[in-house]
């Protein structure tokens, strides 16, 4: 019987530990996702990194359409209502374009590993 109840006393702390353990994740990530949107404001541009070198800034402000030669061939960007994405991407996995569009302030990254290529917010 006492036993059974020490055992009864710890899955009820366990569950406490948990449920807190739960509630700092969901201020951790609540907070991270405050901060990303908060940033999303100080966002202007993006640049177009190969390896650690940016070779392009794109103002995110203005739609447009940007063509930018890689290793594989042609990378084209298209920047439309401050979200950008790629497209006809010389590239054979075509995991870039497969991000899809992102928005400002997102955490979504465009990277093409076979041409180099890493696409950032600043
Ligand atoms: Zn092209
Ligand atoms: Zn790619």
């Amino acid at each position: 019987m006492a036993s059974n109840n020490s055992v009864k006393k710890s899955s009820k702390k366990d569950y406490m530990i948990i449920g807190g353990l739960i509630l700092i994740l969901a201020i951790v990530f609540a907070g991270i996702r405050l901060n990303s949107y908060l940033n999303a404001d100080k966002i202007t541009k993006i640049e177009v990194r190969l390896k650690d070198e940016v070779i392009k800034e794109i103002d995110l402000s203005v739609d447009g359409d940007y063509e930018i030669e890689v290793e594989h061939g042609h990378l084209h960007i298209r920047v439309e209502n401050e979200a950008y994405y790629v497209y006809d991407v010389d590239c054979p996995d075509k995991i870039c374009e497969s991000v899809g569009i992102v928005k400002k302030g997102s955490e979504k990254l465009i990277v093409c590993l076979p041409n180099n290529i890493v696409i950032v917010q600043a």
